[in-house]
């Protein structure tokens, strides 16, 4: 590696940002897809994948983008870069109205704000050489001069960490990791002041993900970059982003600096990401939270809080103060009930499982019933007679196959606020902000209690 300061194409010290001001600033951004159904491509609904987002980021900062598989990451990262126009919001960057560039404009922008993808195979040409990709953005921004391009690429490629020699050979000779090198080199040819990278490490080989993030990291540092990484992996934004959002279903739940948001997670469903990460400590203590199932479709979102059907913290009616556990369970059932995701048929075959009978047909309304709570983790007993004598008429409404009026019991009694209500952003003792009823004041009945995970 060289050590003196990397080679720019334009270094106007008047370009430079204010370190007080962020460079890029996010607010409400929505990003709305049709769906369309028939031969005539009628819209029929419309997929939320990013449904009024805002964050910032400053100069020379890292922040970190998280949530699990179709949270909406990508669809962020593409339209903040207007790579796809935005439903609805306003991007600011260094200042500006990115909406509002002409076409000038937004070609400057292009090569203040580089995208890094997740797959470094797909991002090259297979016929052309590293060199001529990576130099490739320098051409098209106007550098006609051959000699120069292929001083700044190979000085760049020996500041990723590959040789100059790498200029003349092709993708298929290099190995991911090198690839991923040789992507940075080519998204940082242009001398960026903002990178955005998509699950940098994600399609790399677990032995050489650390190798590349340390990589990125000290880019950042070396080029004074502002990062924003985006990952479902908890472990890769822990290791160098300063602050971190995180997302559910095209909402930002919970942001705040990496170490606190990681020791003192303030929303279950960052908790829940927390918890799942793998640690080496055998002593650590139990992980009281799972999060089950996927991502619901961001083209019918649940109502209220977007967690609720997954929560395990999901809040109770007012009149109840149920172990948590078993609420969770009648809340499972709820929301089976109202999918009208209970067959009777395949409850008969699980009573028969449990010894209840030997034959399916054989099975009445009451081994039915005895499925259901075995299926849904309902004890015999919730502790609370009024809420056992619905459950009881709601399980016998199924057993009886009438589903429909189970599901109206179930709503009538076990509504809760977190689907009533959208959360907003509440302040946390924490310090940093999640949006969760959990941390409204005017919301009763919480009955929270969890111990810091460490
Ligand atoms: P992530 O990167 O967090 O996995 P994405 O941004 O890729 O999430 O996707 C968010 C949601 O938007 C998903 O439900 C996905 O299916 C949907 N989606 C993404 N791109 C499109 C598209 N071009 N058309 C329709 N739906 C899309
Ligand atoms: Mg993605």
């Amino acid at each position: 590696m060289t050590d003196d300061r990397p080679i720019r194409i334009d270094d106007d010290p008047t370009e430079r940002t204010d370190d007080h001001e962020p460079l890029l600033s996010v607010e409400g951004l929505q990003k709305h897809y049709p769906v369309t159904e028939g031969p005539l491509q009628r819209e029929v609904g419309q997929v939320r994948a990013v449904d009024g987002i805002s964050f910032e980021v400053r100069p020379g900062e890292t922040v970190g983008l998280i949530g699990e598989s179709g949270s909406g990451k990508s669809t962020a990262a593409t339209s903040l870069l207007y790579l796809e126009e935005p439903t609805a919001g306003t991007v600011t960057f260094d200042g500006e109205d990115v909406g509002a560039y002409g076409r000038a404009e937004r070609k400057a922008f292009r090569r203040r704000a580089q995208m890094v993808f997740q797959d470094p195979t797909a991002s090259f040409d297979p016929r052309m050489s590293i060199g001529e990709s990576v130099t490739e953005p320098l051409l098209v921004h106007g550098m006609t001069d051959a000699e120069r391009r292929r001083a700044i690429a190979e000085d760049l490629l020996e500041r990723v960490g590959l040789s100059a020699d790498e200029f003349d050979r092709y993708p298929h000779e290099l190995s991911g990791g090198q690839k991923q090198r040789a992507a940075l080199a080519r998204a940082l040819v242009l001398n960026p002041d903002l990178v955005v990278a998509d699950e940098p490490v994600s399609a790399l080989d677990v032995s050489v993900q650390a190798e590349i993030l340390a990589l990125i990291d000290d880019l950042q540092a070396q080029f004074d970059l502002s990062l924003l990484l985006i990952s479902h992996d908890m472990g890769v934004v822990h290791e160098i982003c300063d602050r971190v959002c995180v997302m559910y279903l095209g909402e930002i739940v919970e942001r705040g600096p990496t170490e606190e948001l990681f020791t003192d997670p303030q929303h279950p469903y960052t908790r829940a990401l927390v918890a799942a990460v793998p640690t080496p400590d055998p002593d650590a203590p139990d992980r009281d939270v799972t999060l089950s199932g996927d991502v619901p479709d961001a083209a019918s979102p649940p109502s209220g809080c977007r967690f609720h059907p997954r929560c395990p913290q999901v809040i109770q009616p007012e009149q109840y103060d149920l172990d948590q556990d078993n609420w969770r369970a009648v809340m499972d059932l709820r929301m089976a009930v109202a999918d009208r995701d209970v067959d009777r048929q395949s409850l008969r075959e699980l009573a028969v499982a449990e010894g209840v009978a030997d034959d399916p047909d054989a099975v009445g309304e009451a081994g039915v019933r005895t499925a259901l709570r075995e299926e849904f983790d309902l004890p015999d007993e919730l502790g609370d007679d009024a809420a056992d004598r619905v459950l009881s008429a709601a399980l016998e409404d199924v057993a009886a196959g009438d589903v429909a009026a189970a599901d109206e019991r179930l709503a009538d009694e076990f509504g809760t606020v977190c689907e009533r209500e959208d959360p907003t952003e509440q302040a946390t003792e924490a310090g940093h902000p999640a949006a969760c009823h959990l941390h409204d004041e005017t919301v009763a009945n919480k009955g929270w209690e969890w111990a810091s995970v460490d």
